[in-house]
């Protein structure tokens, strides 16, 4: 495992995982993705990260993704063992709330003031879905919060200087979709941004880590270049009791 290392960047490298990020580190909040040291598709690797957090493997919800638009709300009462989801949202402390990836996009929600997060697996589907818009109306509608409060952070991905797309994806992303030497690449992020943008948050609010799972994948899982075999990234998100 790496010693703690301060990055140029807004975060700090720990015990295999990217701390997200120096500007939310007074906040009671765990979020951070992990690195290629850890492949989350290894229990053991759970078990490890619930040690680190403090909390029991039951508490920590990871969903069945689906590249879908489903929101799941954690309540108190909360206790589903399976379900599927690509987006969780909480305000219970102590519940650890997580996604993989592996060139999809873990986007990370935080609203400071009544204390709700949100973690969101955002892939091109899911964004076409508007997942991380939905996702935001319903912290709307569960917890009454304010979009131009929420502070978002977007964890690796693959980029626009990457993701190469077939022709069936240009007319709907076609604001995010760049022509390169005859090919397509498609900006995920920026039309992830434009659903934040039309849900009335703050562009001073959003952080990005600017990774690239695939050029970066010396640091990071990429399906598109490892396959079936890539292992998977996890992103985690939790409320602490102050
Ligand atoms: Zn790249």
């Amino acid at each position: 495992m790496r010693n703690l290392v301060f990055s140029n960047n807004d975060y700090l490298i720990k015990d295999g995982c990217f701390y997200f990020f120096l500007r939310w580190k007074d906040f009671p909040l765990s979020a951070f993705f992990s690195s290629r040291e850890l492949d989350f598709r290894q229990e053991k690797n759970y078990e490890y990260l619930c040690q680190k957090l403090g909390i029991e493997r039951k508490d920590l919800i990871l969903p069945e993704q689906r590249h879908s638009f489903h929101i799941e709300v954690i309540d108190f009462n909360w206790k589903k063992k399976k379900f599927v989801a690509d987006a969780l949202i909480t305000q219970k402390p102590n519940i650890a709330l997580a996604v993989l990836t592996a060139d999809c996009f873990p986007v990370f929600l935080y609203e400071p003031i009544k204390k709700v997060i949100g973690i969101v697996h955002a892939g091109w589907r899911g964004t076409k879905a508007e997942i991380l818009k939905k996702t935001i109306i319903k912290m709307q509608e569960c917890f009454s919060i304010n979009p131009g409060d929420l502070e978002i952070a977007f964890g690796p991905g693959i980029r626009e200087c990457c993701y190469e797309v077939k022709d069936d994806l240009r007319e709907y992303f076609f604001r995010h979709i760049q022509e390169r030497e005859g090919k397509l690449f498609l900006n995920l992020k920026s039309a992830n941004f434009e659903q934040l943008q039309s849900s009335g948050t703050k562009r001073e609010n959003i952080i990005d880590s600017e990774f690239c799972s695939l050029c970066q994948n010396r640091d990071f899982f990429s399906f598109r270049k490892e396959g079936e075999n890539s292992g998977r990234t996890v992103s985690v998100i939790m409320l602490r009791n102050k």
